[in-house]
């Protein structure tokens, strides 16, 4: 494929995006719980934002009242105040949401509620599963009837089944734990209880807050820290937590892993994740300064500036002007304006995307031998367009540093890590990289810096090295409801 085709085929998706941010909440006092959960989902934003909802429920009520609303757009698009006083509700789960798997449709906007004859579940879910299709066929023959073309329904479903033939929610869920296979954080709401469950790999992040006496489960820390809740702890990959006033959290640990078994996706600490938010106990901005002491380690070169490709480059930029002494500085504005509703430029037209999401200082970068850092390089479209603006706001040099290894494989866990005939390290060397982005120098992280920059504890290399932890499907299965 050459570069001209890349572009044309793929000029606006060049960042890679995660699929989901999940949000739960329940005040044992009795608070209403809809606008802080709001305000959660707005600290998750970064994590989707083509749909976003809101289920609450009343624990004192009767058993099945929920009150839901779901829309497509940002959180502040699809909220107004009205709407939040009308969720009355102590106890609730929120979404926001990116289609990996899926149409980007209402339908498929999430919580998903579910009435069935235990009363009403209500159900958030952050990953993808491999194993949704056979799952799906298999509900199918035997009667279920589906609303949306997304795996979070496939998991709703187990888990009202088994909840027929158990005694508790959290054994339902630990039931349907069983069967689905991949990368899954859930909130799920019952009547009387708030659940948290992690796959056992752990691919997704989930963690425990509090606030008064109200307990919150929630992607990352940044959106306890939104609401003003401390944090508690993670939800360990594999475990499932169980929310109640009568006995706190409770624990069931059958569904983990021996340690270092677990696949934490590593791309939530370079790209994903907020950077003000830990995971699992480490820093998710500690761990891009490292990723940029690494690369200077690893991949020196003689420059006078040291710069990030705003945001998730910035660490590393910093990390990496740490390590080699190299001054750190700022070379680029970003326009933070430029949401879902932007319309983007067409091939013919004289303005860029990345023009317009992105300018240079020139006074900044006129004369310099510059080292530029990015988070990765997918198709490598923005990248080419970001040197020459380099060099022609006066760089005299450009190397690029890549604060991730090259993507060969594409992810099916809940990330939209494309085929590998899209991704411009496939069947390319790292020469070949260099020339179609135009750069003096180019370097990615070592992959065995990974497990270093997240203090060794295990995590999913697959997208790098096509090394999954769980057997890929066959097919991309990505969509496949919709065929
Ligand atoms: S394949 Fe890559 S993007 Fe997907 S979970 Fe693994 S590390 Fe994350």
């Amino acid at each position: 494929m050459n570069n001209k085709y890349i572009h044309e085929q793929y000029e606006e998706d060049e960042k890679l995006k995660e699929e989901c941010g999940v949000f739960g909440i329940y005040d044992f006092d009795g608070g209403d719980v809809a606008s802080t959960i709001y305000y959660g989902l707005f600290a998750l934003q970064h994590r989707g934002q083509e749909s976003c909802g809101i289920a609450v429920s009343d624990t004192n009520g009767p058993k099945g009242s929920v009150k839901s609303h779901k829309g497509m757009g940002l959180v502040n698009e699809v909220f107004t105040p009205e709407l939040l006083e009308g969720l009355k509700g102590d106890i609730g789960v929120g979404h926001t949401r990116y289609s990996t798997a899926g149409s980007s449709t209402r339908e498929n906007a999430q919580p998903l509620v579910l009435n069935y004859v235990k009363g009403t579940l209500g159900l958030a879910h952050n990953g993808n599963l491999v194993n949704a299709p056979e799952l799906r066929r298999e509900l199918e023959y035997t009667g279920a009837i589906f609303q949306t073309t997304i795996d979070s329904e496939v998991i709703a479903y187990h888990i009202a089944r088994e909840r027929i033939h158990t005694a508790s929610v959290e054994e339902a869920v630990s039931r349907a734990m069983n069967k689905i296979k991949g990368a899954y954080s859930l909130i799920v709401m019952s009547p009387r209880k708030l659940i948290g469950a992690r796959d056992p790999y752990g691919f997704r992040p989930l963690c425990i807050g509090k606030r008064d006496n109200a307990y919150i489960l929630a992607s990352e820390t940044c959106a306890l820290d939104t609401i003003g809740a401390s944090f508690v702890r993670d939800v360990e990959p594999g475990e499932i937590v169980t929310i109640t006033p009568q006995k706190g959290i409770e624990s069931d640990k059958s569904h983990c892993l021996p340690k270092g078994q677990e696949a934490r996706c590593i791309f939530e600490y370079i790209y994903f994740a907020r950077p003000d938010t830990h995971i699992d106990g480490v820093s998710v901005y500690q761990s891009r300064i490292l990723s940029g002491k690494f690369l200077a380690i690893d991949s020196p070169v003689e420059a006078d500036l040291v710069v990030g490709v705003p945001e998730s480059g910035n660490a590393a930029a910093l990390g990496y002007s740490l390590q080699s002494g190299i001054p750190y500085g700022t070379a680029f504005v970003k326009n933070g304006y430029v949401g879902r509703t932007f319309i983007k430029p067409k091939q013919s037209n004289r303005e860029s995307s990345v023009r317009v999401k992105l300018n240079v200082l020139k006074e900044a970068v006129n004369g310099k031998r510059v080292i530029m850092i990015d988070d990765s390089i997918v198709r490598g479209t923005t990248s080419d367009r970001i040197v020459r603006m380099l060099r022609e706001a006066g760089a005299k040099e450009v190397h690029m540093r890549v604060s991730s290894p090259p993507f060969l494989h594409p992810c099916y866990f809940g990330t939209d890590v494309p085929a590998e005939d899209q991704l411009i390290a496939h069947n390319r060397t790292i020469e070949e990289i260099r020339q179609v982005i135009g750069a003096d120098s180019l370097a990615y992280l070592r992959t065995e810096r990974l497990g270093e920059m997240i203090g060794g504890m295990g995590h999913c290399t697959a997208c790098f090295t096509g090394d999954y932890p769980i057997a890929p499907p066959t097919e991309d299965i990505r969509g496949s409801f919709e065929k």
